[in-house]
């Protein structure tokens, strides 16, 4: 039987995850009560800075959010990608562009055969991270030229202030206030029962209260699956410094440490640096050793404990769980906003579609969709660690032999046989993948897996790819910097063509 769901959310938990939540049910279907239960006694967890591309397009081209207010109440800085210290190369960057699934004119084979021996400049955006540059520059003087193929570093704090002021201004209603019950029926989840005596009552909950999941994984007992014989790391100690002589990085950085990595993420006046490792590998104070001499500038520390895992349904009865109480992989590839949003926009898709009236067929698809994402994910993050040979310590001896890296079988096999070839990567890679080719090529060619199928360039063809590279970096030479282009797009002079997201948004 249909469940009946009139028009009554609330959400509880107010950090990234439940404001999104909350401003995507509201800002898509207006006829929705939203409210947002939150405690500010329970902190948010106050990380979760790098994001994808996704994250511009959706604030501004699927919720409506205006870029221009947006980047002076947040002061978002640009990620092009990331720069991996990783594997047996100096570095590679991935970027948000297409670099490696690509053919340049001329040539026979895709870029990624090309870029096994050489890859900083296999296209602009690579060209730009290799030179540290942001954007290119307009023709005659005018401004960055920015497109929808860069994501954000965002400070987390200002980040979710932001956005519960904005929910506050499009009608949703934000209680400040302790879940300290939940009250369960047929249903689900009858009502909330809160510290201050308020009795909470909606027709569909989402859960969006962090780790603790209270009301999917607590009340409804719906198990996390975890992930961690793919992924070994469990804990971060994070910290930072204000920004000194150090130039504004157009890009997140994941470097290679002793247990695990350490991330540095680029804002205006901060530098924030995190080391995730795996705590069987390493104790809490020789990892904050580590991290300290790495970076002698960083102050205050704290540790932050996780299990990389989600759990099989993310809907079940009238709860709907998303964020970290939904799933959570370790941050190395920023997905979790991404997840948030893509995951949010699905929810709203079919509560319109069906009325309100929610269907098993619906739910058990949207749950599939949602599980689908998580298992793409950690095959993907585990084919970094499986093939990153840059240390022999004993975390990375045991990450190259150790990683499951089921659901990569066909991909492994197509790469192995094919090298960085494109023809089949569709069926190598299965349907909604969220890194798509591009990204498995880069991780694989970056980290220089080899394959068995060789293969000899004509001198046509290098002298080809040759010049390809001189030509970006002549292109690149006289590119903007992180800082020229934050100036310029912050300035009362600097305009966003109302279609310029909104044609970009594909939810
Ligand atoms: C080390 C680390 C690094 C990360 N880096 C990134 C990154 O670079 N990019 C990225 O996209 N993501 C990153 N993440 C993930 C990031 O945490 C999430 O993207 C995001 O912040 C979602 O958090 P949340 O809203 O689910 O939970 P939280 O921020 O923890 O919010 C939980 C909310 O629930 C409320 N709550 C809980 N219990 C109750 C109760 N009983 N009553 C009332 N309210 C309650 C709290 O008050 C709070 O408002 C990282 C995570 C970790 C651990």
């Amino acid at each position: 039987m249909a469940s009946s769901l009139k028009k009554s959310i609330t959400v509880v938990g107010g950090g990234s995850a439940g404001f999104l939540a909350a401003i995507t049910l509201k800002a898509r279907m207006p006829v929705l009560d939203v409210t947002v239960v939150h405690s500010s006694d329970i902190p948010i967890i106050g990380v979760g800075e790098g994001s994808t591309l996704t994250m511009p397009i959706y604030l501004h081209g699927y919720l409506g959010i205006d870029p221009t207010r947006f980047h002076k109440e947040v002061e978002p800085t640009y990620k092009l990608g990331i720069r991996f210290l990783w594997g047996p190369r100096e570095r590679f960057h991935y970027t948000f562009s297409s670099q490696l699934d690509k053919f340049l004119p001329g040539m026979p084979r895709p870029n990624g055969y090309f870029a096994y021996e050489d890859f900083d400049y296999a296209d602009v955006a690579g060209a730009l991270a290799a030179h540290d540059k942001a954007f290119l520059k307009q023709k005659e003087g005018g401004g960055p030229v920015v497109n929808t193929d860069v994501a954000y570093h965002l400070e987390n704090v200002p980040f979710v202030r932001f956005l519960e002021k904005y929910a506050a201004e499009i009608g949703i209603e934000i209680v400040d206030d302790r879940v300290d019950e939940v009250e369960q029926s047929e249903a689900g989840i009858k009502a909330l029962h809160l510290e201050s005596g308020r009795i909470q009552t909606a027709d569909l909950f989402v859960d969006c209260s962090g780790f603790s999941s209270l009301l999917l994984g607590e009340a409804l007992e719906e198990s996390l699956q975890s992930f961690d014989s793919s992924l070994f790391c469990d804990r971060a100690v994070a910290g930072g410094w204000d920004r000194e002589e150090e130039t504004l990085l157009p890009y997140t950085t994941a470097e290679t440490m002793n247990a695990g990595w350490a991330w540095q993420i680029e804002h205006d006046d901060h530098i924030n640096r995190g080391y995730v490792y795996s705590s069987p590998f390493i104790s809490d104070d020789e990892a904050e050793k580590e991290f300290r001499e790495k970076n002698p500038k960083v102050k205050d520390t704290r540790i932050i404990k996780f299990s990389s895992g989600a759990r099989k349904r993310t809907w079940v009865k009238n709860v709907v769980a998303l964020g970290n109480s939904a799933g959570f992989v370790e941050p190395l590839e920023a997905t979790a906003l991404a997840v948030i949003c893509d995951h949010a926009a699905k929810l709203i898709h079919c509560l319109a579609d069906s009325y309100l009236e929610i269907d098993p067929t619906s739910r058990k698809y949207y749950n599939d969709y949602c599980w689908d994402t998580w298992e793409n994910i950690r095959r993907f993050l585990a084919m970094h660690y499986k093939f990153n040979s840059r240390l022999d310590t004993k975390f990375w001896e045991a990450a190259q032999n150790d990683t499951d890296m089921s659901g990569a079988e066909e991909i492994m096999e197509y790469y192995e046989a094919c090298g960085p070839a494109t023809l089949w990567a569709g069926k190598a890679m299965g349907p909604n993948d969220p890194f798509s080719w591009e990204g498995y090529l880069v991780m694989l060619v970056g980290q220089k897996v080899p394959f068995r199928r060789s293969f000899q360039s004509t001198e046509a063809e290098k002298a080809n790819w040759k010049r390809y590279h001189e030509d970006l970096k002549k292109t690149v030479s006289d590119a903007l910097t992180m800082r020229e282009s934050l100036d310029m797009i912050r300035s009362d002079q600097w305009g966003w063509h109302p279609d310029f997201y909104r044609s970009a948004s594909r939810w």
